[in-house]
């Protein structure tokens, strides 16, 4: 399938957009997909939501994916849909055929639906189920322990969202970052962990020809609380996949398009370049470079001296939507941060700006363009 981009571009999940996805948001799709997939609830959440899988194939390969562990971060979950949309559009041809032959695919596409609804990281009981798999204290984490220990998966993806700060360079922002997580504190390269990624490499391979230098790797600090280190110990292959930021896709609807070719390319669904492919150990390491907003150069009249103004956005749900409020994170010299927007403010008089205005954590009421003018939002 080399035509992907032009089959995505007509044909993605329209009805998923933007960065706040729940429930309401993919229900008719589970109806929907009840016609090609199965659709089941594995269980319930803190506040009696039913927690949703989709699956797909009778293979014997079996492959657990879940979305949304944290409630606000949706873009895989999009991504998702994407490929179950892609997958119901080309049933009859041979690559599909051919992957539900071999392939038995488990989705859990909103594992924290509690916290899918109030756009937060956190469960109902206000824990991070990323850090609940050894106590597993919560019903949304045991329900993932139990589809794991029921499908018996030989592959797992773990699908987050990952901040803005993160770089692959001083360029270019970690649009996707993955993760072949530690399976000890040693960081050993096991069985399951070379595995993991080998199927990195090969995904590296063709995003490389699309979004060049926009690939990461995360840190791999091992903490066996988190899932993906707590699976990848259990000796079945892990994957972590960040869907970050991609210049100006604050909604990140372009980086989903790629999560969506990742996935493609995992499962031999579009045209994969010949081997060598980059080693896994060469993917740049995510480094913390960026930030929303940098003010260059801002005069403060009450002290006699020009400083640069870190900005960082904060998404708060309001009335259904994401907002995305700007908060000053820090005020001072920042030679070697980057800002996904840099706006140089040498020939600017702020007139009425002193530094208790531009002090830490403080909101900005607008944000001003290169002409001093406000913008009262980022596009
Ligand atoms: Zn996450």
């Amino acid at each position: 399938m080399n035509d992907w981009e032009s089959w995505y571009d007509k044909n993605f999940e329209e009805t998923l957009k933007g960065r706040y996805i729940n429930f309401n948001s993919i229900s008719p799709l589970l109806k929907h997909h009840k016609n090609t997939f199965r659709v089941s609830s594995v269980g319930k959440t803190v506040l009696g939501r039913p927690i949703p899988m989709i699956d797909l194939g009778n293979g014997k390969n079996k492959v657990l994916i879940w979305s949304q562990m944290h409630g606000n971060e949706t873009t895989c979950t999009k991504a998702l849909f994407d490929f179950l949309k892609f997958i119901e559009h080309h049933k009859t041809t041979e690559s599909v055929d051919r992957l539900l032959s071999n392939f038995h695919i488990y989705i859990v596409p909103i594992l924290n639906m509690d916290g899918a609804h109030t756009y937060t990281r956190e469960n109902a009981n206000k824990v991070d189920l990323n850090r609940d798999f050894q106590k597993f204290s919560q019903p949304e984490s045991s329900v993932l322990k139990q589809v794991f220990e029921k499908v018996k998966p030989g592959l797992c993806l773990n699908m987050h969202d990952q901040r803005t700060i993160f770089g692959v360079d001083k360029k270019h922002p970690a649009t996707i970052s993955f993760l072949s997580p530690a399976a000890d504190s040693m960081r050993s390269i096991t069985a399951a962990r070379r595995h993991s990624m080998d199927l990195i490499e090969k995904m590296n391979a063709v995003l490389q020809a699309f979004i060049s230098n926009h690939v990461g790797r995360y840190d791999d600090t091992f903490n066996l609380n988190c899932a993906g280190d707590y699976f990848q110990h259990a000796g079945v292959p892990t994957i972590l996949f960040e869907a970050g930021h991609f210049p100006q896709d604050y909604h990140r609807e372009i980086t989903r398009k790629y999560i969506f070719l990742a996935l493609l390319a995992l499962f031999d669904l579009t045209f994969i370049p010949p081997k060598p492919w980059k080693s896994y150990h060469l993917i740049p390491e995510n480094v913390k470079i960026f930030r929303d907003i940098i003010f260059r150069n801002v005069k403060v009249s009450d002290i006699n001296k020009k400083i640069d103004v870190l900005v960082q956005y904060k998404e708060v749900l309001e009335d259904s939507n994401i907002k995305f409020n700007a908060f000053i994170e820090d005020v001072g010299e920042f030679p070697n941060l980057i800002g996904h927007r840099e706006i140089d403010c040498t020939n600017i008089n702020f007139q009425k700006i002193n530094k208790d205005m531009i002090k830490k954590g403080a909101k900005l009421p607008y944000i001003f363009n290169k002409n001093g003018e406000k913008l009262t939002s980022f596009s």
